[in-house]
């Protein structure tokens, strides 16, 4: 029969417990969210809400081409331009996600004959752009610069080193200046994926590139999502002009993919407006991140020491994880839940989100809640 695998793959999954299902989120649900990544609490804020209204309204409800036709509304170049300034970069290129702006940058950056060096904890996202792009990929152990220092060393043509800044399974930091460095002794470029650093990280929020003295470099090129902090959808890849203008040329999936749709450009655009106005709101999404850890870890849970706004709590087994994040939910509390084949077999976490707008009872109650359902 035709797909009849699939049921073989299905009932796999089934019989180990791991079948994944869609759940919808009800606009007034009741339940404390600790599973989304609106780190700094601002995708339901009225300015935000307000910058995609009234970018739809001028703009329409779609970017209706490609970026090269007639899907780069003034809007975009106001983002980019406010964007890269926050950043520090040169210049910025919007995409219409981080998942196709991580394709873009690690397609574009590395031809037939470079070396691509790639964390082994690295994103979906890249991973998929090593597997699109021309270049050999050597994978590297995780959060190792002398690793990957070493496999820089055995290659002669271009490189590039690409890596999370903050990784999204146990929210730790990459060592940003020791891979800058392990780049530099080559003469490689250094990509790095600040999904998770962007909004949190650095001052004001300016990301982990800003914050490690790498924004700006001619050698350093910075990818992010709008999703996360800036409670918007999208993507954007930060760098020097020319990295920039290649990527217009060069890259797929900004050629040949429906420019972001104006909403989501207003909304990012109203999001970074009200960071710059609040800068504060990093740092507290910072502070409960270690607010949550330090009470995990009084409450007798392994949790992972944060170095952003994700805090993992480490569990037994994927099955314990699954009924663990269920009960958790039934008791009032959404959390993530990470199981194989979204991670390693053995690595199974409950992941939380510490939001910058958590009140300290928010915080408490997450707590509790997690401590009396754990397996
Ligand atoms: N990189 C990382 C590290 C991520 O966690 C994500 C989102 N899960 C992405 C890239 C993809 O971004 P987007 O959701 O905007 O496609």
């Amino acid at each position: 029969m035709a797909f009849g695998w699939i049921d073989e793959q299905a009932d796999v999954r089934r019989r180990a417990g791991l079948g994944r299902t869609l759940r919808a989120r009800a606009a007034d649900s009741p339940l404390l969210d600790l599973a989304s990544n609106d780190y700094l609490g601002l995708a339901r804020h009225p300015e935000v809400v307000e910058g995609a209204v009234a970018a739809a309204r001028t703009w329409g409800g779609g970017a209706t081409g490609s970026r090269l036709v007639t899907g780069t509304t003034e809007l975009h170049g106001e983002l980019e331009r406010e964007l890269a300034e926050f950043c520090g970069a040169e210049a910025a290129l919007v995409f219409s996600s981080g998942y196709a702006a991580n394709l873009a940058a690690v397609t574009a950056l590395a031809p037939h004959g470079s070396l691509i060096v790639s964390d082994a904890g690295n994103h979906a996202s890249l991973i998929d752009g090593c597997r699109l792009a021309r270049g050999t990929v050597q994978v590297v152990g995780h959060a190792d610069p002398e690793a990957a220092r070493k496999a820089l060393g055995t290659h002669a043509g271009p490189a590039v080193l690409v890596s999370d800044t903050v990784f999204s399974v146990d929210g730790d930091a990459a060592p940003l200046a020791a891979l800058a460095a392990a780049c530099r002794e080559h003469g490689a470029g250094l990509l790095v994926d600040d999904a998770h650093g962007l909004g949190v990280l650095g001052a004001g929020g300016r990301g982990a590139a800003h914050a490690a003295g790498l924004a700006g470099a001619d050698d350093v090129v910075v990818t992010a999502t709008l999703s996360k902090s800036f409670g918007s959808q999208g993507g954007v890849v930060l760098g020097p002009a020319r990295v920039v203008d290649h990527l217009v040329n060069a890259a797929r999936t900004f050629i040949f993919d429906t420019g972001l749709a104006p909403a989501a450009v207003g909304a990012a655009l109203a999001a970074l407006r009200l960071l710059r106005r609040e800068p504060h709101r990093a740092a507290r999404a910072r502070a409960v991140a270690r607010d949550l850890h330090t009470r995990l870890i009084a409450a007798g849970l392994d949790a992972v020491r944060p170095d952003a706004a994700v805090v993992s709590v480490r569990a037994p087994s994927p099955q314990t994880a699954v009924r663990w994040a269920a009960d958790c939910r039934a008791a009032g509390l959404a959390v993530g839940c990470f199981r194989p084949p979204s991670v390693p077999d053995g690595v199974s976490r409950l992941r939380l989100t510490a939001r910058a707008d958590l009140s300290e009872a928010q915080i408490e109650r997450a707590v509790r809640v997690i401590g009396d359902t754990r397996p």
